[in-house]
């Protein structure tokens, strides 16, 4: 099939979650989902729930990493959007062969959970796009929450 299937997430970069989910999670009253670290991308992770989709509140850990880099050059604000595919070996070869650039040479993958690559911005009309194949669909009872 290898379709790219919804919206799986909007990536939102913040400076600081505690500053932030008063307005996400307080304010709209949006679920929150979990917390979680990526020490390898140096980053916090609020997820929160809205419909079928989801905000992803980044903040960084460190001044090291993608994020941090992205909150001083250009301030908080969305920093990618995140589509389900259903096969992501092969969306991610279709991409390649029509010319985009991966932020990775290979997928990262995080077992049980999910798998994941990222398009360039320059290859995606200024977008950071990933792509993410859930192995569980969200909501699921024993899914990725
Ligand atoms: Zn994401």
């Amino acid at each position: 099939m290898a379709e790219v299937m919804r919206i799986d997430h909007i990536g939102i970069a913040v400076n600081r979650l505690d500053d932030a989910l008063p307005f996400y999670r307080d304010a709209l009253r949006l679920e929150l989902v979990g917390v979680e670290e990526a020490i390898e991308e140096q980053v916090r992770i609020a997820m929160l729930q809205i419909g079928e989709t989801r905000i992803e509140l980044l903040e960084p850990l460190s001044q090291d990493g993608a994020v941090a880099k992205f909150l001083q050059e250009r301030g908080e604000g969305i920093h990618h959007v995140a589509f389900s595919v259903d096969d992501l070996a092969s969306v991610t070869k279709r991409v390649k062969e029509g010319g985009a650039h991966l932020v990775y040479s290979e997928p990262k993958v995080i077992p049980g959970s999910r798998a994941m690559n990222f398009i360039h911005p320059r290859s995606a009309h200024g977008v950071l796009v990933e792509l993410v194949e859930r192995y569980h669909e969200m909501g699921e009872p024993n899914g990725n929450r």
